[in-house]
């Protein structure tokens, strides 16, 4: 993917502050970050996000995610961390190679990952987790 700045990242043709790297991740600097530390963990091959990864990759994903998560608390006692990943533009994506987020957070600072909360009606919330169910 030759437009692909985070496939340019991943051969070295755009110079990154690595802080972890294997077969199958690259883990990086984010270039504006939530906070100082932010992380993105950005995968080796193009997948465009989530839904096109293999098993293999995704579960190694979350290994690789929390070892960074680690490091980053240990490395900056930071109060708390967060896991961030993006799916399509309605979800905030921005960069359509998969990556995840590893931000860390720190009592009362300014970095949101708000929504608000929406409720469902009778029965709603059962009936859409049989249908969910049904699915995987
Ligand atoms: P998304 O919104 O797709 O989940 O996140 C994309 C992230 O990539 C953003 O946090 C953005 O700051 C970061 N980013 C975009 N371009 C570059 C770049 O060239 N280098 C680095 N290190 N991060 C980038
Ligand atoms: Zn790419």
């Amino acid at each position: 993917m030759e437009n692909c700045i985070f496939c340019r990242i991943v051969a070295g043709e755009i110079p990154s502050a690595t802080v972890y790297e294997d077969e199958n991740f690259k883990a990086i600097m984010d270039i504006a970050p939530a906070a100082k530390g932010h992380v993105i963990m950005v995968a080796k091959k193009h997948y465009a996000n989530l839904f096109e990864l293999d098993d293999t990759v995704a579960s190694k994903a979350l290994i690789v995610a929390r070892k960074i998560a680690i490091a980053i608390q240990m490395e900056l006692n930071c109060d708390g961390v967060n896991l961030l990943q993006n799916n399509g533009e309605a979800a905030g994506q921005t960069v359509f190679h998969f990556h995840i987020h590893v931000i860390p957070r720190y009592d009362e600072d300014q970095v949101t990952v708000p929504w608000r909360h929406t409720q469902y009606g009778d029965g709603e919330a059962a009936a859409l987790a049989v249908k969910l169910a049904a699915r995987i």
